[in-house]
């Protein structure tokens, strides 16, 4: 057993940590206050490998391991979670394309995808369905050329920003079997956004309901086989878990660093606070939950690359475990700076902010504990 990072692991977190630490941190307090992300930050990103972080290096990916790749969320998001985790997004859908999708479909988009010349949103939510998924009722009707849709998409990353969208859609009856995943291009007719939603934290990121308004696309756009869709949708989810919890793991790194720096500058009672023993004693228990957390989440990711039967269980305890430690540790984090932590200038309450929907949306935090439950229960 090694728990070391290898020489090229520590590379790629290098790289990532470097770019991000370069491109993003300077700009995430005022693309956070202008609501979004540059569309030309992306084929930076893409330049890097990054638009195909697991797509295999024949497909034209970067062929990386679900273990690197939470290195790299781990290091963007110590610049900013919701850049990080809106990439995060797309790969998931990359992944889902290149593995699924027609070779046809596949040489017209992937090279767009991979240079991250088209940014992807992946709609599975809707109004009336969030934790119970397979419930949604969007409807994708056979016609001669292809498909007609019909419904409404809820709380869409990148919903009126991306350049294309993965929907999972009804072509079948009801219930998960009844589900196809499809591919929709920004500008097709009948395809439109709601209003911005207004949110709390992961404000660069637009997000929108995505509306289908008898929106026609070609048969071709549908990925994979018919009713395999929600199939699709949920090995994306493993993936997509990791990544948000590396997405926690940095950001929450980067709040203790900033705390450490912090409390060996602030004075009170004539000394820096970090000579208090109270203080240091929390600074402690932060360490050591970020280090449990950073174990906990690299084994999860190891074990989906092994294919381990219980992967996915280890995905679910990692994202709720690591999600609910980073949104503790930045809050005592904020608690350590004072009335400074309640301070934008300080970057300290916007972790607090962006990280708090990570333990809602991959699946809530309760549905991660449903399915470790079902695991636990299966053999009585
Ligand atoms: C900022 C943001 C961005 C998002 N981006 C996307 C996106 O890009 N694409 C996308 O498809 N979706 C996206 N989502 C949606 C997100 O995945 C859902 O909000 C999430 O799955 C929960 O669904 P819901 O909001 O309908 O809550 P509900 O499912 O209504 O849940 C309400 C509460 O009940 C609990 N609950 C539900 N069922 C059970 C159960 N069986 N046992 C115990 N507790 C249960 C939930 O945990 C929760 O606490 C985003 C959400 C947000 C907030």
């Amino acid at each position: 057993m090694d728990f070391a990072l290898t020489e090229e692991q520590t590379a790629i977190f290098d790289m990532a940590y470097a770019f991000a630490q370069e491109q993003i941190a300077p700009f995430a307090r005022q693309w956070e206050a202008e609501g979004t992300i540059p569309k030309d930050l992306w084929p930076k990103v893409g330049e890097l490998g990054f638009g195909g972080l697991y797509v295999s290096e024949e497909s034209g990916g970067s062929g990386l391991t679900r273990l690197d790749a939470t290195l790299v969320f781990e290091a963007l998001s110590m610049a900013c979670p919701s850049v990080a985790a809106f990439l995060s997004i797309h790969n998931m859908c990359a992944k889902m394309l290149d593995s699924f999708a027609s070779d046809e479909l596949k040489s017209r988009i992937m090279p767009d995808v991979l240079s991250l010349n088209t940014v992807l949103s992946y709609c599975l939510t809707e109004p009336g369905s969030g934790s119970d998924a397979a419930a949604l009722k969007t409807r994708a009707e056979r016609t001669n050329d292809g498909y007609t849709l019909n419904g409404t998409k809820a709380f869409i990353s990148g919903g009126g920003y991306s350049d294309a969208y993965v929907c999972m859609v009804r072509t079948g009856a009801d219930g998960p079997k009844g589900i196809s995943t499809v591919y929709v291009e920004d500008g097709t007719p009948g395809l439109s956004f709601g209003a911005l939603e207004q949110k709390m934290g992961w404000k660069s990121q637009p997000t929108a309901q995505v509306q289908f308004d008898d929106c026609k696309i070609p048969a071709e756009n549908l990925v994979g086989t018919e009713g395999d869709g929600f199939k699709y949708a949920m090995m994306g989810l493993d993936g997509g878990r990791l990544n948000i919890a590396s997405c926690s793991l940095g950001a929450a790194q980067a709040g203790l660093d900033m705390t450490l720096r912090y409390m060996s500058e602030r004075k009170a009672f004539g000394q820096t606070i970090d000579q208090f023993q109270a203080l240091q004693f929390r600074l402690a228990d932060m360490e050591i939950e970020l280090q449990a957390a950073r174990t906990f989440l690299r084994q999860a990711a190891w074990k989906l690359d092994q294919g381990a039967p219980d992967a996915t269980k280890f995905c679910a305890m990692a994202k709720k475990f690591v999600t609910e430690t980073g949104s503790k540790v930045v809050d005592q984090c904020l608690q350590l700076h004072g009335g400074y932590g309640y301070l934008a200038d300080y970057g300290i309450e916007k972790l607090v902010r962006d990280l708090r929907v990570h333990q809602i949306l991959e699946g809530t935090n309760e549905i991660m504990r449903v399915i470790v439950a079902r695991q636990l229960l299966a053999h009585r």
